[in-house]
C-alpha cells in the first residue's frame, strides 16, 4: 500500500474512468490517490467490446425503440433481458430511458455525447505514449453489418445524426464487406463502415498499463473497499476497510456502484447496473480486422490479444445477482452464425455491470452543495470511449479551470 500522507484528490474507483481522471489530475500537478476494492482496470472496464469511437453520439434510447422492446424481451436470444422479480425496480428507470429517446431530446444528447467522445483516440494515444504498450490501441474501422440490405440506410435518423457530427461513413454491399472481413458469413448483404476510429486490443490491460503510468507519475493506489464518504472540516474522509484517508477533494468514479456511496449524501441519480456479458474465443481460428456490430443481435465482436471477443446484451437484475452465463452462451451461438468457421472450443465467459443512466450521458460535476465532491460515473455503454475526456473535465473542475464545453448535460442534478 502506497498511500501518501498529503493527497490533494482521492479517486474512488480505478476503472478506466478513475484511471483517466488520475492521469489528467497528475498532468495538472495534483497529488492523487486511487482507491479500488479490486486491482485497477477491472470492473466493466476489462470486459468491454473495445470500441473507441470519436464519432459515438447515438444514445441507447432512440425514437421508435419502444416498439422493438417487447419482441426482444420475449425472445430468449434477444439483446435485452429482465430477471423475473426485478421488473418493478427496473420500471422507473426504463420509463425515463424511453422518455429520453424522443426526437426532441435526441439532438442535445447526441451533441453532449459527441463532445465527450471526439478526442478519445488522441488522448489515449497521449496517455499510452512512452509506456511501451502503445499497440494496445489500434487504428480501426467500425462495421455495422446487416442481413437485410434495405435496412442499411444512411438516410436513417441515427446515421444522419452521426454524419452531422462528422463521422466518415460508407455504405458497402455484401461483396465489399467480405473483401474487408473475409470470415463473415455470406448471409450479410450490406454494412455501414465508420472510418477513422480505434479499438482496444485488451481493454483490461489498457487499464493496468495506464494505472502503472499513474503510479510512475507519483499517484498512489490503495486496494481497499470504501464504505463511506464523509465531509469533514477541510475536505473529505474516505472510510475504508483498510483504514481511513483524508483529502480536500474526492472523485466518485465507482462505476455502477457509485450510488452506494453517494445516496447517503443526498445525491439522487437513477443509476442502473446494465449487466453485459462477453465470450472470449481463445483459439478462434478466424480473425476480424475491425470492430463488428451485428445490428440485429446487437453485439460487438473484435479480435483482441487474448482471442476473439463477442460482447453485448443488457440484463437488468441489480448489482448483486449472480451472473446468468446462458446470456454469454447465447453469444457463442450468435457469433458462430456470423463467423461460420469459428472454433467454439476453449471459451471464457464474463459478466460486468455498465453504469447506466437513462439518457446515456454520465454525471461529471462537482455535486451542488457538496464542495470538493466530484462525480465521474454513469458512462453506460460508452465508458471506454468517454473516459479520457471525462478525466480532462474532472481535472479542470478540480483545479477550477473553466472547461471549454457546456457541462449542463452532465450535471448530477439533472434528474
Ligand atoms: C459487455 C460490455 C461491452 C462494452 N463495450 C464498450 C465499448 O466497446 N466501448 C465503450 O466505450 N464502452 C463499452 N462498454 C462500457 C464500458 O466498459 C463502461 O462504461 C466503463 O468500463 C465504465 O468504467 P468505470 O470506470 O466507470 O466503471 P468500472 O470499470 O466498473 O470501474 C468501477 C470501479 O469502482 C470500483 N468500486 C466500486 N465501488 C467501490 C467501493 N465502494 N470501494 C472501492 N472500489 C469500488 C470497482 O471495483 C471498479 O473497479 C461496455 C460495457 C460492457 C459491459
Amino acid at each position: 500500500m502506497a498511500a501518501q500522507e498529503q493527497t490533494d484528490v482521492t479517486i474512488v474507483g480505478a476503472g478506466i474512468v478513475g484511471i483517466c481522471c488520475a492521469l489528467s489530475l497528475l498532468e495538472k500537478g495534483k497529488t492523487v490517490r486511487l482507491v479500488d476494492k479490486d486491482a485497477p482496470g477491472q470492473g466493466a472496464s476489462c470486459g468491454n467490446a473495445g470500441v473507441v469511437s470519436p464519432w459515438s453520439c447515438i444514445p441507447q434510447s432512440v425514437p421508435g425503440l419502444w416498439k422493438k422492446i417487447p419482441g426482444w424481451l420475449l425472445d430468449p436470444e434477444g439483446p435485452v433481458a429482465i430477471r423475473p422479480g426485478y421488473l418493478p425496480k427496473a420500471l422507473p428507470w426504463a420509463l425515463r430511458f424511453l422518455k429520453s429517446g424522443s426526437a426532441k431530446e435526441l439532438p442535445a444528447i447526441a451533441r453532449a455525447m459527441a463532445e465527450l467522445n471526439r478526442p478519445n483516440v488522441d488522448i489515449y494515444r497521449r496517455h499510452l505514449a512512452g509506456t511501451g504498450h502503445e499497440h494496445l490501441l489500434r487504428d480501426s474501422c467500425y462495421l455495422h453489418i446487416y442481413r437485410d440490405a434495405s435496412a442499411a440506410d444512411l438516410h436513417d435518423l441515427t446515421w444522419k445524426l452521426r454524419a452531422e457530427h462528422g463521422a466518415p461513413l460508407e455504405l458497402l454491399n455484401g461483396d465489399e464487406l467480405r473483401e474487408i472481413e473475409p470470415c463473415l458469413s455470406t448471409d450479410y448483404k450490406a454494412a455501414v463502415l465508420i472510418k477513422d476510429q480505434a479499438r482496444a486490443m485488451a481493454p483490461g490491460r489498457i487499464g493496468t498499463v495506464l494505472a502503472d503510468k499513474a503510479r510512475a507519475l507519483g499517484g498512489a493506489f490503495v486496494q481497499a473497499h470504501v464504505h463511506e464518504l464523509r465531509p469533514d472540516e477541510d475536505g473529505w474522509s474516505i472510510m475504508t476497510d483498510k483504514g481511513d484517508f483524508h483529502s480536500p477533494q474526492v472523485v466518485a468514479a465507482a462505476g455502477a456502484w457509485s450510488m452506494r456511496l453517494l445516496a447517503p449524501l443526498g445525491v439522487r441519480v437513477p443509476l442502473e447496473a446494465e449487466r453485459g456479458y462477453h465470450v472470449l474465443f481463445r483459439d478462434p481460428g478466424v480473425s476480424l480486422n475491425n470492430s463488428i456490430m451485428e445490428v440485429d443481435a446487437k453485439f460487438v465482436s473484435s479480435s483482441m490479444e487474448m482471442g476473439l471477443r463477442s460482447a453485448g446484451t443488457a440484463e437488468f437484475a441489480g448489482l448483486d445477482a449472480p451472473p446468468n452465463y446462458r446470456r454469454a452462451r447465447m453469444l457463442v451461438r450468435q457469433t458462430k452464425r456470423m463467423l461460420p468457421d469459428l472454433n467454439t472450443e476453449n471459451t471464457e465467459e464474463w459478466m460486468g455491470a455498465r453504469p447506466s443512466l437513462p439518457d446515456s450521458l454520465p454525471c461529471i460535476d462537482e455535486v451542488p452543495g457538496q464542495a470538493g465532491l466530484f462525480t465521474a460515473f454513469g458512462h453506460g455503454h460508452y465508458g471506454l470511449g468517454m473516459a479520457p475526456m471525462t478525466g480532462r473535465i474532472i481535472a479542470d473542475l478540480v483545479t477550477q479551470t473553466v472547461p471549454n464545453i457546456d457541462l449542463a448535460p452532465y450535471s448530477s442534478a439533472r434528474f
